[in-house]
Protein backbone atom coordinates (compact mmCIF):
# COMPACT_ATOMS: atom_id res chain seq x y z
CA UNK A 1 0.00 0.00 0.00
CA UNK A 2 2.74 2.82 0.98
CA UNK A 3 4.75 4.03 -1.43
CA UNK A 4 8.11 2.67 -1.85
CA UNK A 5 10.61 5.01 -0.30
CA UNK A 6 13.08 6.70 -2.66
CA UNK A 7 16.69 4.97 -2.75
CA UNK A 8 19.56 7.52 -1.51
CA UNK A 9 20.56 8.60 -5.26
CA UNK A 10 17.08 9.33 -5.77
CA UNK A 11 16.48 11.30 -3.02
CA UNK A 12 19.20 13.23 -3.55
CA UNK A 13 18.21 13.86 -7.04
CA UNK A 14 14.98 15.78 -5.06
CA UNK A 15 16.91 17.96 -3.28
CA UNK A 16 17.06 21.37 -4.90
CA UNK A 17 20.94 22.32 -5.20
CA UNK A 18 22.25 24.91 -2.48
CA UNK A 19 22.73 28.21 -3.83
CA UNK A 20 25.92 29.97 -4.09
CA UNK A 21 26.89 33.27 -2.92
CA UNK A 22 29.99 35.42 -2.68
CA UNK A 23 32.75 38.01 -3.11
CA UNK A 24 34.40 37.45 -6.28
CA UNK A 25 37.12 40.13 -6.34
CA UNK A 26 39.02 41.13 -10.30
CA UNK A 27 42.52 41.83 -10.37
CA UNK A 28 44.40 42.80 -13.92
CA UNK A 29 47.10 45.42 -15.20
CA UNK A 30 45.49 47.96 -16.81
CA UNK A 31 43.77 47.08 -20.79
CA UNK A 32 43.48 43.51 -18.95
CA UNK A 33 40.03 44.10 -19.71
CA UNK A 34 38.48 44.28 -16.35
CA UNK A 35 35.99 46.72 -17.32
CA UNK A 36 35.47 44.91 -20.47
CA UNK A 37 34.67 41.67 -18.93
CA UNK A 38 32.37 43.32 -16.20
CA UNK A 39 30.49 44.55 -18.83
CA UNK A 40 29.91 41.11 -20.10
CA UNK A 41 29.64 39.43 -16.85
CA UNK A 42 27.02 41.82 -15.44
CA UNK A 43 25.09 41.94 -18.78
CA UNK A 44 24.64 45.36 -18.61
CA UNK A 45 26.98 48.34 -19.41
CA UNK A 46 28.11 49.65 -16.06
CA UNK A 47 31.75 49.53 -14.47
CA UNK A 48 32.28 51.60 -11.38
CA UNK A 49 35.29 52.88 -9.53
CA UNK A 50 35.36 53.61 -6.32
CA UNK A 51 38.27 56.71 -5.98
CA UNK A 52 37.68 56.66 -2.46
CA UNK A 53 36.93 53.14 -1.17
CA UNK A 54 36.20 52.64 2.16
CA UNK A 55 34.03 49.68 2.25
CA UNK A 56 33.16 46.56 0.88
CA UNK A 57 29.96 47.44 -0.13
CA UNK A 58 31.64 50.55 -1.83
CA UNK A 59 34.19 48.26 -3.93
CA UNK A 60 31.09 46.16 -5.05
CA UNK A 61 31.61 47.16 -9.13
CA UNK A 62 28.77 44.45 -10.19
CA UNK A 63 26.04 41.80 -9.00
CA UNK A 64 25.12 38.81 -11.23
CA UNK A 65 23.00 36.34 -10.24
CA UNK A 66 22.25 33.05 -12.22
CA UNK A 67 19.49 30.60 -11.26
CA UNK A 68 22.26 28.90 -8.65
CA UNK A 69 24.90 31.55 -7.40
CA UNK A 70 25.49 34.90 -6.82
CA UNK A 71 28.67 36.58 -7.64
CA UNK A 72 29.07 39.97 -6.23
CA UNK A 73 32.46 41.47 -8.10
CA UNK A 74 34.88 43.68 -6.31
CA UNK A 75 37.21 46.02 -7.85
CA UNK A 76 40.95 46.33 -6.63
CA UNK A 77 41.94 49.79 -8.36
CA UNK A 78 45.51 50.53 -9.41
CA UNK A 79 46.73 47.20 -7.22
CA UNK A 80 48.75 45.79 -10.42
CA UNK A 81 49.79 48.84 -11.74
CA UNK A 82 53.34 49.31 -11.65
CA UNK A 83 53.22 52.67 -12.67
CA UNK A 84 50.44 54.33 -10.15
CA UNK A 85 51.83 55.74 -7.02
CA UNK A 86 48.90 54.38 -5.02
CA UNK A 87 48.04 56.15 -2.05
CA UNK A 88 48.15 53.94 0.80
CA UNK A 89 44.87 53.55 1.91
CA UNK A 90 43.75 52.91 -2.09
CA UNK A 91 46.52 49.36 -1.74
CA UNK A 92 45.40 48.35 1.58
CA UNK A 93 41.60 48.89 0.43
CA UNK A 94 43.32 46.63 -2.58
CA UNK A 95 44.62 44.43 -0.58
CA UNK A 96 41.49 43.83 1.90
CA UNK A 97 39.45 43.00 -1.60
CA UNK A 98 41.66 40.06 -1.61
CA UNK A 99 41.42 39.11 1.86
CA UNK A 100 37.62 39.57 1.48
CA UNK A 101 37.32 37.44 -1.46
CA UNK A 102 35.94 33.94 -1.95
CA UNK A 103 36.89 34.10 -5.42
CA UNK A 104 40.00 35.96 -6.94
CA UNK A 105 40.30 36.52 -11.32
CA UNK A 106 44.09 37.27 -12.19
CA UNK A 107 42.69 38.88 -15.38
CA UNK A 108 45.95 38.98 -18.11
CA UNK A 109 46.08 40.20 -21.76
CA UNK A 110 47.16 36.99 -24.23
CA UNK A 111 48.58 39.63 -26.55
CA UNK A 112 51.31 40.26 -24.24
CA UNK A 113 52.54 36.92 -23.76
CA UNK A 114 52.75 34.64 -20.50
CA UNK A 115 51.72 37.02 -17.15
CA UNK A 116 54.09 37.01 -13.74
CA UNK A 117 52.50 35.29 -11.01
CA UNK A 118 50.18 37.05 -9.19
CA UNK A 119 52.33 37.77 -6.19
CA UNK A 120 54.69 39.28 -8.51
CA UNK A 121 52.02 41.39 -10.32
CA UNK A 122 50.48 42.44 -7.19
CA UNK A 123 53.96 42.98 -5.14
CA UNK A 124 52.66 40.56 -2.01
CA UNK A 125 54.71 38.55 -0.19
CA UNK A 126 52.46 35.44 -0.53
CA UNK A 127 49.33 34.44 -2.34
CA UNK A 128 46.05 35.14 -0.91
CA UNK A 129 44.39 32.43 0.97
CA UNK A 130 40.99 32.26 -1.94
CA UNK A 131 40.85 29.91 -5.15
CA UNK A 132 42.33 31.80 -7.78
CA UNK A 133 41.33 31.62 -11.45
CA UNK A 134 44.15 32.76 -13.95
CA UNK A 135 41.77 34.02 -16.75
CA UNK A 136 43.77 34.67 -20.31
CA UNK A 137 41.89 37.15 -22.25
CA UNK A 138 41.60 38.65 -25.97
CA UNK A 139 42.46 35.17 -27.39
CA UNK A 140 40.28 36.69 -30.25
CA UNK A 141 43.05 38.44 -31.14
CA UNK A 142 45.69 35.54 -31.13
CA UNK A 143 46.60 33.31 -33.80
CA UNK A 144 45.99 29.59 -33.69
CA UNK A 145 49.77 29.10 -33.39
CA UNK A 146 49.71 31.86 -30.20
CA UNK A 147 47.07 30.68 -28.22
CA UNK A 148 48.53 27.30 -28.09
CA UNK A 149 52.21 28.64 -26.88
CA UNK A 150 50.39 30.29 -24.16
CA UNK A 151 48.17 27.72 -23.24
CA UNK A 152 50.52 24.79 -22.88
CA UNK A 153 52.64 27.75 -21.14
CA UNK A 154 49.51 28.02 -18.71
CA UNK A 155 47.49 25.01 -19.05
CA UNK A 156 45.28 25.58 -15.86
CA UNK A 157 44.31 29.10 -17.28
CA UNK A 158 40.94 30.16 -18.64
CA UNK A 159 41.07 31.26 -22.13
CA UNK A 160 38.31 34.02 -22.76
CA UNK A 161 37.44 37.18 -24.94
CA UNK A 162 35.54 39.32 -23.26
CA UNK A 163 34.93 41.34 -26.17
CA UNK A 164 33.54 38.73 -28.21
CA UNK A 165 32.04 36.59 -25.01
CA UNK A 166 34.04 33.32 -25.58
CA UNK A 167 34.44 31.29 -22.49
CA UNK A 168 32.97 33.85 -20.30
CA UNK A 169 29.72 31.80 -19.60
CA UNK A 170 32.24 28.83 -18.50
CA UNK A 171 34.47 31.44 -16.22
CA UNK A 172 31.25 32.52 -14.90
CA UNK A 173 30.49 28.69 -13.67
CA UNK A 174 33.89 27.98 -12.91
CA UNK A 175 33.65 30.86 -10.23
CA UNK A 176 29.98 29.84 -9.23
CA UNK A 177 31.42 26.67 -8.50
CA UNK A 178 34.26 27.70 -6.19
CA UNK A 179 31.38 29.85 -4.22
CA UNK A 180 30.64 28.37 -0.83
CA UNK A 181 27.39 27.33 -0.18
CA UNK A 182 25.52 30.62 1.50
CA UNK A 183 21.74 32.80 1.05
CA UNK A 184 21.70 35.34 -2.03
CA UNK A 185 24.25 38.77 -0.11
CA UNK A 186 21.76 41.16 -2.12
CA UNK A 187 18.45 40.72 -3.17
CA UNK A 188 18.11 39.57 -6.56
CA UNK A 189 15.94 42.00 -8.07
CA UNK A 190 19.37 43.60 -7.17
CA UNK A 191 19.83 43.43 -11.42
CA UNK A 192 16.54 44.83 -12.00
CA UNK A 193 15.19 48.62 -11.06
CA UNK A 194 17.02 48.46 -7.30
CA UNK A 195 20.28 47.88 -8.81
CA UNK A 196 20.03 50.51 -11.20
CA UNK A 197 19.39 52.67 -7.68
CA UNK A 198 21.84 51.43 -6.56
CA UNK A 199 24.21 51.90 -9.17
CA UNK A 200 22.75 55.06 -9.78
CA UNK A 201 23.28 56.39 -6.43
CA UNK A 202 27.28 54.60 -6.18
CA UNK A 203 27.68 56.54 -9.82
CA UNK A 204 26.72 59.60 -8.23
CA UNK A 205 28.91 59.93 -5.42
CA UNK A 206 31.53 58.70 -7.64
CA UNK A 207 30.69 61.71 -9.21
CA UNK A 208 31.06 64.12 -6.64
CA UNK A 209 34.26 63.05 -5.22
CA UNK A 210 36.18 63.09 -8.40
CA UNK A 211 35.00 66.64 -8.91
CA UNK A 212 35.58 68.16 -5.20
CA UNK A 213 38.65 66.39 -4.98
CA UNK A 214 39.71 66.80 -1.23
CA UNK A 215 37.90 69.62 0.03
CA UNK A 216 34.89 67.26 1.42
CA UNK A 217 36.53 64.12 1.88
CA UNK A 218 34.57 61.26 2.49
CA UNK A 219 31.69 63.50 3.38
CA UNK A 220 29.61 62.70 0.66
CA UNK A 221 26.76 60.33 0.45
CA UNK A 222 24.08 60.02 -2.15
CA UNK A 223 20.60 58.33 -1.39
CA UNK A 224 18.06 58.01 -4.82
CA UNK A 225 14.80 59.19 -3.57
CA UNK A 226 12.80 58.64 -6.94
CA UNK A 227 13.50 56.33 -9.81
CA UNK A 228 10.56 56.59 -12.64
CA UNK A 229 11.72 54.40 -15.56
CA UNK A 230 8.73 53.82 -17.09
CA UNK A 231 9.29 57.97 -17.82
CA UNK A 232 10.82 59.76 -20.82
CA UNK A 233 13.56 60.69 -20.27
CA UNK A 234 13.75 58.24 -17.18
CA UNK A 235 13.47 60.65 -14.10
CA UNK A 236 15.98 60.37 -11.15
CA UNK A 237 15.53 62.35 -7.94
CA UNK A 238 18.64 62.39 -6.05
CA UNK A 239 20.14 63.83 -2.86
CA UNK A 240 23.80 64.42 -2.09
CA UNK A 241 24.25 64.52 1.67
CA UNK A 242 26.84 66.55 3.49
CA UNK A 243 27.72 66.72 7.11
CA UNK A 244 27.82 70.47 7.45
CA UNK A 245 26.11 73.31 6.37
CA UNK A 246 29.72 74.83 5.55
CA UNK A 247 30.06 71.54 2.48
CA UNK A 248 27.03 72.19 1.44
CA UNK A 249 28.48 75.44 0.54
CA UNK A 250 31.21 74.02 -1.40
CA UNK A 251 29.04 71.09 -3.02
CA UNK A 252 26.58 73.55 -4.57
CA UNK A 253 29.29 76.26 -5.41
CA UNK A 254 29.49 80.06 -6.91
CA UNK A 255 26.11 80.56 -8.31
CA UNK A 256 25.31 76.78 -8.16
CA UNK A 257 28.19 76.08 -10.68
CA UNK A 258 29.47 73.04 -9.17
CA UNK A 259 26.54 70.90 -8.11
CA UNK A 260 25.56 71.73 -11.65
CA UNK A 261 28.49 70.30 -13.22
CA UNK A 262 28.08 67.31 -10.70
CA UNK A 263 25.00 67.02 -12.22
CA UNK A 264 26.01 67.18 -15.55
CA UNK A 265 28.41 64.52 -15.42
CA UNK A 266 27.06 61.96 -13.60
CA UNK A 267 23.57 62.69 -15.79
CA UNK A 268 25.48 61.19 -18.63
CA UNK A 269 27.09 58.09 -16.76
CA UNK A 270 23.56 57.46 -15.56
CA UNK A 271 22.50 57.46 -19.45
CA UNK A 272 24.80 55.26 -20.20
CA UNK A 273 24.03 53.05 -17.72
CA UNK A 274 20.27 52.99 -17.67
CA UNK A 275 20.94 53.24 -21.92
CA UNK A 276 18.34 55.94 -22.55
CA UNK A 277 17.70 60.01 -21.79
CA UNK A 278 18.10 60.67 -18.09
CA UNK A 279 16.74 63.95 -15.87
CA UNK A 280 18.28 64.12 -12.87
CA UNK A 281 16.61 66.63 -10.31
CA UNK A 282 19.90 66.69 -7.75
CA UNK A 283 19.67 68.63 -4.58
CA UNK A 284 21.96 68.79 -1.34
CA UNK A 285 21.08 68.80 2.17
CA UNK A 286 22.84 68.65 5.33
CA UNK A 287 22.91 65.71 7.49
CA UNK A 288 24.55 66.19 10.52
CA UNK A 289 27.32 63.73 11.19
CA UNK A 290 25.67 61.27 8.89
CA UNK A 291 28.91 59.44 8.91
CA UNK A 292 28.61 59.00 13.16
CA UNK A 293 24.54 58.26 12.49
CA UNK A 294 23.69 54.40 12.35
CA UNK A 295 20.14 55.66 11.46
CA UNK A 296 21.27 57.63 8.37
CA UNK A 297 23.96 55.24 7.62
CA UNK A 298 21.07 52.74 7.38
CA UNK A 299 18.95 55.14 5.07
CA UNK A 300 21.92 55.65 3.26
CA UNK A 301 22.10 52.02 2.68
CA UNK A 302 24.96 51.41 4.60
CA UNK A 303 25.04 47.61 6.08
CA UNK A 304 26.25 47.77 9.59
CA UNK A 305 27.44 45.09 12.08
CA UNK A 306 24.16 43.69 14.16
CA UNK A 307 24.20 45.20 17.77
P1 LIG B 1 40.76 47.63 -18.14
O1 LIG B 1 41.73 48.76 -18.11
O2 LIG B 1 41.37 46.39 -17.54
O3 LIG B 1 39.42 47.95 -17.53
O4 LIG B 1 40.52 47.24 -19.68
P2 LIG B 1 39.31 47.64 -20.65
O5 LIG B 1 38.14 46.74 -20.40
O6 LIG B 1 39.06 49.09 -20.59
O7 LIG B 1 39.93 47.18 -22.06
C1 LIG B 1 41.10 47.76 -22.57
C2 LIG B 1 41.12 47.62 -24.08
O8 LIG B 1 41.18 46.24 -24.45
C3 LIG B 1 39.86 48.17 -24.75
O9 LIG B 1 40.23 48.77 -25.95
C4 LIG B 1 39.04 46.93 -25.00
O10 LIG B 1 38.15 47.06 -26.09
C5 LIG B 1 40.10 45.91 -25.30
N1 LIG B 1 39.65 44.54 -24.96
C6 LIG B 1 39.09 44.11 -23.82
N2 LIG B 1 38.79 42.79 -23.88
C7 LIG B 1 39.17 42.38 -25.12
C8 LIG B 1 39.13 41.11 -25.81
O11 LIG B 1 38.67 40.08 -25.33
N3 LIG B 1 39.66 41.10 -27.08
C9 LIG B 1 40.17 42.21 -27.68
N4 LIG B 1 40.64 42.07 -28.91
N5 LIG B 1 40.23 43.40 -27.07
C10 LIG B 1 39.73 43.50 -25.80
MG1 LIG C 1 38.75 49.73 -16.67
Amino acid sequence: MGSTPLDRTERFHYLPPMPRAGFVTVAGRPNAGKSTLLNRIVGQKLSITSPKPQSTRERVIGIRTTEDAQLVLLDTPGLLDPRSALQRAMRASALRALDDADVILYLADATQGVPPPFTEAARIPSSPAAPMLTVLNKIDALSDGQRQDVQRAMPDAVPISALTGRGVPALVRMVAERLPESPWLYPEDEIGTQSLRFFTSELLRETALEQLDQEVPYGVACAVEEFREERSPVYIRAVLYVERESQKGIVIGHGGARIREIGRAARQKVEALVGAPVYLDLRVKVLANWRKNPAALRRLGYTLPEG
